[in-house]
This record gives C-alpha cells, structure tokens and sequence, in this order.
C-alpha cells in the first residue's frame, strides 16, 4: 500500500485540476464534537477583545496587545519585552502538543481546531442555509445565471465577506483599546494601519476560507506536507476496515440478493453498500476507503457518515473508524485504543513536560523588577586631579507591576558616600510598566580603589523591601 501511493505521489502532477466539492450535511458524535469546538472558538476569538478587566493601572481590556506601550496584556497577566523567552518558550511548547497529538490522533489539530478548517466550516454553514443541501448546490452550480442564482450564490457570497470583514475588525481589535476603536474605525478617525491591516485580513480569510478551501490545505500549509514524519502504524487515524468493507468479492450496494449481512457473506461481498455518504462529506474530497491520504484532516466526519448508514442497516458500527493501522492488519482487530508506550510519542511527551515545568518555574520565580547592570568601560576607570578613582555603571530598570514604585539604590561592600546619582536623585519613581537607564558614578580614594575589586549592587523596591535584588560589580582601578 505504502509502495503503491509513493507511486501514486510520483506520477501526480504538481497541481491536479480541481474537483469542486459540494459536501453533504451528517450528524454524529464528531460533528457535533467539531461544532462544539466551532461554537467555543468563535465565541471566544469574536468576545474577547470586548471583554473588560480590572487591573490597577493600564488596559482595562482582557486582552490587548498594546504595542504603543509595548505591553501584552492577558488578564491578570501582563508581558513586557523582556519577556520574550517567555513567549518563545510558549511557541515550542505549542509546537511540541502538535507533534505529541499527531503522534498520537494524526491531524486532530487540522480537523477540529485550525482557523482554516474552523472558518471554511462556518463558510460552508452559510452555504448549506442560503443554497441548501449537496443536490440543490449541484443543481444551483449547473442552472444558467438568473435571478435565483444570482440571489443564491450572491447572498452566499455576501454573507461570507461579512464574516470575513469581522474577522479582519476582530483581528485588529486585538491591538486597541475598545469599545473607543470601534467609534474611532466607524467614523474614519482611525490609524491608516488598522484599515489596511482589516482590508488585507478581510480578502485573505474570504480567499482563503470561501474560495480556495481544501486548497489551502493540499497546496499551501507546510504542515500536511511533514506530518507523515510523526506518523507510525500505531497512530490513531480515519481508517476503512478494508477486509470487512470489501470481504473476498468486494464491496457492492445493498440489491435484492445481497441485502442482509447474511446474503452478502454468503456471496464474500463486505459491509460497505458503496453508498459514497462517506466521500460526499469529506470537506477535503477524500474517499477513505482508499486507505490514508495526505489530504485527509483527520476531521471524523466520514466515520459519521458510515456509522449512520451502518445504523440504518442495523450492522455494527466502526466500518470507517479511528484506528491504526497494526490493529486493523490483524485477523480480528481489537478495540482501538491510544497507545502512548511509544518511543516517539513518550519523546514528545518528554520534550512537553520539560518545556512546561521550564515555563511554570520562569512565571513562578518572576520578578516584579528588572535590573541590568552595564559597567562604562570607555574609559574603564578616570583617575581625577585629587588621587580619587572613578567608575561609572548604568543601571536600567524595569517596572513590571500596575503600580508606581519607589527604588532605592545601594552599595555594599563600599564605604559611605561613594555612590552618587545624577538629576534621577534616589530613591527614584518607576511608572507602571516603564522602564528607567540611571547613570550612577562610584568614586573611590587611592588606596581604597587599590583595595577594591568588586562591591554590591543592592536595589529595593520600597512598596516591598524583601524583594531586594543583589547584583555583583566589579571595581577597576588598574589596566
Ligand atoms: S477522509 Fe474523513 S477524516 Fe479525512 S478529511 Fe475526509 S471526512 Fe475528514
Ligand atoms: S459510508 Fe460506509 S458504507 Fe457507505 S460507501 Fe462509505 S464506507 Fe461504504
């Protein structure tokens, strides 16, 4: 089979003619699964930039990405630039699920919760209530132009560019404070950005989601290209039991003759009634009983399909069924089941939970402040007229909490009066979420320079004294 699809792969042309796709409407446990999972994802995405939240000072937005002030702001959570391993770090990890689950469930991410998969479902929704089901589209496709065609086809196409331009605002509205851009957009008061940045997203989700479709996944994302990689014969995928669908004689549709299970195995004709419910549901025009394909998303819904035709007949369920491929290539196939004892699964499962408890250790021991401490080294040391050794430092700080903060800077191991400020004074005010570079001078006598090679840094915020931070610097007075 593998030998017989690379051959497949190697004789297809690089851009196959399109087969346009009318899917038919199913119900089942992973279409309302997928419609769930739709419901949840478009009520979060479209709500949460209206949301409000209490915060002390800044955004009273949930969720803003305010890059004026260059902060993230996530409910009680707020990001700072420097912050930026964080965000890296939330990237792999985000990378690492993908290739756990595909270990595991094959493309579960593609069939349930991409944005492409999740926006051509509402488009084909628009479809289905405007145009109706798969033979009344058909129909509609094949009639000349005339006005319910037009009105048909045009509604449909209306209504999805509406989606397409909330989906586009939304996007944006991620980026300002609301409901005052809402107003500002509306009127025409708006950065220019925003409504080029709504224009570009709006053409590309309708493209993308109303237009080019399966498209996108069989051409375009890079992921449907390297998830075979993560595959192994034990991954759960959507699988047609090939020896009970075809039996010895093949598959044949349920005629007088061969209408009873009993008939059929009588005959060595398998289960499946050739009924093609399971291909017309496929979002992407896959016929699974082809075995596994790289344009399948993994979405379940031709197992709907064949369960409901399996139920009408009265026959077990599980014809087309998540399953792997050593279960299905045994005599009796057991019940498919996740396996995780796997080497590459427990590896990314690994890599998973190292990343995890890297992230939750960097969130737990973060600090509400920053300090850097850069030594001027041009010069490194300036030896004035009265004998007195000097060494200069900037010290940046960083406010990461709502609030305004004192700090007050110290030494240690210096002796008194060595340290001294420029206009910032000390202690000295941060504002919420600003940041401050304070040039500050040590100045030493002769013999004490000689003496000294390093001191301490101490810096306490003064809201909170036992969040003091030490740092070590060094003291130059020779080259
Ligand atoms: S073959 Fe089945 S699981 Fe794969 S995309 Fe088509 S309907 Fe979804
Ligand atoms: S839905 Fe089931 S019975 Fe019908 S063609 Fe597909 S596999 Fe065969």
């Amino acid at each position: 089979m593998a030998i017989q699809e690379l051959e497949d792969e190697i004789e297809m042309p690089l851009y196959k003619k399109r087969i346009p796709i009318y899917t038919r409407t199913v119900k089942g446990q992973f279409r309302n699964l997928k419609t769930g999972i739709l419901l949840l994802a478009y009520a979060t995405y479209f709500l949460l930039p209206w949301l409000p939240w209490a915060r002390p000072s800044g955004s009273h937005q949930a969720v803003l990405f305010d890059l004026v002030s260059r902060r993230f702001f996530l409910f009680d959570l707020v990001i700072y630039p420097q912050d930026i391993f964080l965000l890296s770090l939330v990237l792999f990890i985000s990378g690492a699920l993908l290739f756990f689950t595909t270990g595991l469930i094959g493309r579960a991410w593609c069939g349930y919760f991409c944005f492409q998969t999740l926006w051509t479902d509402a488009f084909m929704l628009i479809e289905h209530i405007i145009q109706g089901e798969r033979p009344a589209r058909i129909r509609l496709m094949k009639q000349p132009w005339n006005v319910e065609k037009v009105l048909k086809v045009g509604g449909a196409r209306v209504l999805m560019l509406l989606l397409s331009f909330w989906t586009a605002f939304s996007f944006i509205a991620y980026f300002n404070h609301n409901p005052e851009f809402f107003v500002r957009f509306f009127i025409g008061d708006a950065n220019s950005t925003a409504y080029y940045g709504v224009v570009f997203l709006t053409i590309s989700t309708f493209l993308a989601g109303a237009l080019l479709r399966e498209q996108v996944c069989i051409y375009m994302c890079p992921y449907a290209r390297f998830q075979s990689v993560m595959y192994e014969s034990d991954t759960l995928v959507p699988a047609y039991n090939l020896k009970r669908g075809e039996g010895t004689a093949g598959r044949i549709v349920a005629k007088t003759g061969v209408h009873t299970l009993e008939q059929r195995q009588a005959k060595g004709h398998g289960d499946c009634v050739d009924c093609g419910y399971c291909v017309q549901v496929c979002p992407t025009g896959v016929d699974i009983r082809k075995g596994l394909q790289y344009q399948c998303i993994s979405c379940g819904l031709c197992i709907d399909a064949c369960n409901t035709i399996m139920d009408s007949l009265g026959w077990e369920r599980g014809l087309v069924r998540y399953d792997s491929e050593n279960n299905l290539q045994k005599d009796k196939p057991g019940k498919p089941h996740l396996d995780f004892m796997r080497l590459k699964v427990l590896g990314y499962a690994g890599a998973l939970i190292l990343m995890l408890g890297v992230l939750v250790y960097n969130f737990e021991t973060r600090t509400d402040f920053e300090v850097r401490i850069a030594q001027v080294r041009q010069p490194l040391y300036i030896e004035m007229s009265n004998g007195t050794v000097r060494n200069r430092y900037e010290i940046h700080l960083v406010n990461k909490v709502q609030l305004a903060e004192q700090y007050l800077i110290k030494t240690e191991g210096l002796p008194e009066n060595s340290l001294h400020f420029g206009p910032s004074g000390n202690p000295l005010t941060i504002q919420p979420g600003k940041d401050m570079k304070i040039p500050v001078k040590v100045d030493l006598d002769e013999v004490t320079a000689k003496s000294t090679k390093s001191f301490n840094f101490i810096i306490v915020p003064l809201s909170n004294p036992e969040k003091q931070v030490v740092r070590h610097e060094s003291f130059d007075s020779e080259k």
